[in-house]
């Protein structure tokens, strides 16, 4: 997804579960970590975590989105936009979006990797070509083994 389609989708939900036109800057940010939106109150921008996408797929992401969308309408609107907010867990409610942007888990995916001599095992963010590199430990031939999503 292009951050024009992201932004695209986040009018097309604002629409369809608000009936409310999104009117700001919807963008990616990969370095959220532990979250999978976020919305500034100052800009009344909305950052998407990437990696949400790639890990839980669209539908999941849809339902960050109208998680944000909630903070977004609410704040716009003068009304109570924070979690602990009467008005913010009815709308949330109604629109059926997740409770919480904050307890989703970080996962990532990882490459798993292990040494044929010394059978060490190594994960890497990155694909890289085993020929070109060697176990830091023995200096033996890795063999790469599988994608992995670990929790972080
Ligand atoms: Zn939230
Ligand atoms: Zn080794």
């Amino acid at each position: 997804m292009t951050e024009q389609e992201l932004q695209r989708h986040m009018e097309s939900v604002s629409l369809q579960f608000f009936q409310k036109r999104f009117r700001h800057q919807a963008r990616f940010n990969s370095r959220l970590r532990t979250t999978g939106g976020r919305y500034l109150l100052k800009s009344h921008v909305i950052e998407m975590n990437p990696r949400y996408l790639e890990n839980f797929g669209l539908e999941y992401f849809i339902g960050i989105m109208k998680h944000e969308l909630c903070h977004y309408h609410l704040h716009l609107a003068g009304k109570g936009y924070q979690h602990r907010d009467a008005d913010f867990r009815e709308l949330l409610a109604k629109v059926d979006a997740p409770r919480f942007c904050q307890a989703i888990p970080t996962t990532q995916k990882m490459h798993r990797y292990v040494c044929l001599s010394c059978q060490t095992e190594f994960l890497r963010k990155r694909r890289f070509d085993v020929k070109k590199y060697r176990c830091g430990r023995c200096n033996g031939r890795l063999a790469y083994m599988e994608e992995k999503i670990v929790n972080g």
